[in-house]
Order: C-alpha cells, then sequence, then structure tokens
C-alpha cells in the first residue's frame, strides 16, 4: 500500500497560534494539489485501502479538522471544489459555542459550528466522526466514563448526520493502551498525533497524523511525497519523539 499522509488541521484563521492554518494558503494548497490529481478522500475510501479492499492511488490524502471550529465549514466548501471531502472530528460538547473554547486564550477566537451547521455539512458530504464529547484527557477517565462518553457522542453524531462516526481522534492525541481498547469496542479505527504517513501496517486504533503546522510551507509550493518534505517530517518526527518524552505537552 502507498502511504497515506493524513493532514491534522483544527482551525482556518489568520493567527500564528500551532493550531491556525491560513485560509487562503489552505484553499490554494487543496486547489494546486487537486490541479495536479490529488483529491482529499473520506474515512469511507481510506478504510477501503486499509482492508486491502481498494487499491490506493498516488494523490490519495486526507484534510481532517479536530473539535469544531465554525471555519470549517469553508475547509468544507475547498475540498468539495477539488472534487474531494473534508473530515471533521467533531467534539460534541463543543457545538454551539462562542468562542469554541472560553477558557483557554491562546487558541484562535472563534465560534464552534452548530447543530444545523453541523447536519448541512453532513448533508452536503463532509464525514463528521467523533472526537469524544468531553474535551479532556481521557488516560484519566475511568473505563464507564470512556464509554458512557462514547455512546453520547456516538448518539449526538448519529441524530445529526443519520450514521454513527465510523472513526475517532483522540482529544490532544492522547491514548493508551486501555483507551484504545474501548475505542476498538466503539470504532473501526482512531487517529493519535503520531507524526507519519497511514500504512496497513499501523495498529487501526493508532493511526498516524501529519500536523498542518509542520507543512505550511506547503500552502504555497510543494507536495507531501516531494523527498525534501519527508525527509523534514521524519526528522520532525524523530525530534517530537524526543521532546515528548522529556517534556510530555498536549496539542487540541
Ligand atoms: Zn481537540
Amino acid at each position: 500500500m502507498i502511504p497515506v499522509p493524513v493532514l491534522t488541521f483544527h482551525a482556518l484563521a489568520e493567527t500564528s497560534h500551532v493550531t491556525a492554518f491560513p485560509p487562503d494558503g489552505f484553499e490554494r494548497m487543496v486547489g494546486r494539489w487537486a490541479t495536479e490529481g490529488r483529491r482529499p478522500i473520506g474515512i469511507d475510501a481510506l478504510l477501503r485501502r486499509l482492508k486491502g479492499e481498494e487499491p490506493v492511488e498516488n494523490g490519495d490524502w486526507m484534510a481532517t479538522f479536530d473539535d469544531g471550529y465554525a471555519s470549517f465549514t469553508a475547509a468544507h466548501e475547498a475540498c468539495r471544489r477539488a472534487g474531494g471531502r473534508a473530515v471533521l472530528f467533531l467534539s460534541t460538547s463543543v457545538l454551539g459555542r462562542d468562542p469554541i473554547f472560553p477558557r483557554d486564550g491562546r487558541c484562535p477566537k472563534q465560534p464552534a459550528l452548530d447543530v444545523e451547521t453541523v447536519a448541512t455539512l453532513a448533508r452536503d458530504g463532509c464525514d463528521v466522526l467523533s472526537h469524544g464529547d468531553a474535551h479532556v484527557d481521557w488516560r484519566n477517565l475511568s473505563d464507564h466514563e470512556i464509554d458512557a462518553d462514547l455512546r453520547r457522542s456516538s448518539e449526538i453524531i448519529a441524530d445529526l448526520t443519520g450514521i454513527a462516526p465510523r472513526a475517532f481522534a483522540y482529544p490532544f492525541g492522547l491514548s493508551d493502551g486501555r483507551v484504545r481498547a474501548r475505542i476498538a469496542a466503539f470504532h473501526e479505527a482512531a487517529f493519535g498525533t503520531r507524526l507519519g504517513f497511514v500504512r496497513t501496517s499501523d495498529d487501526r486504533h493508532d493511526l498516524p497524523r501529519i500536523d498542518a503546522h509542520y507543512v505550511r510551507r506547503l500552502s504555497s509550493c510543494g507536495t507531501l511525497d516531494d523527498p525534501e518534505v519527508r525527509r523534514r517530517l521524519r526528522w520532525r518526527g524523530w525530534m517530537r519523539g524526543i521532546r515528548e518524552t522529556l517534556f510530555p505537552t498536549r496539542v487540541d
């Protein structure tokens, strides 16, 4: 299987925060890649490729957006214009909030999506998947609390979209074996923040992603299969592994 890059975005916003990506840059990047035959695929296509039911096409990539920032609507439009789809990992507890994270003064000051917009986006072809209900470090929750949260978030998303979420993204990218086992009982796949391309050999409930913060320069030129970009990502992943061992951090 050709490795598939799955990019992690949060908000499209003109700030330098790690969770912000420039809106114009996103649109340019998606449009440019589409002219080169690189279209963002959805979760169904990725799972079919992971199961070997469908070959990976050169140029496959995935645009995932965590949390539920209102700017996801613009990302969805850009991906749709490019002939692909955007993937939302929705933290259901933020629905309708303004700002999305009132107690975090650093993240982009945007409202969250509301229930009507999420329902419209799903009808319009975007994938609405689960980022849980409570946006917390799930390693601190009991098995009972995890199961209750998963049931709640899945029910809310199924009510809004008509489809139970097939995949999950760990809040802050944090998980352990116990959390992954609980997730596996509810979802076919789950993503963390381990830096890398998705391969069939990966643990289906600990799939890697590439934080868009690391590939900001791709908004103006280059692609993810450029050997120089891959070399830099490998180096970043290696450095991040060392840093997180020494100084554990959390990414939304
Ligand atoms: Zn998050």
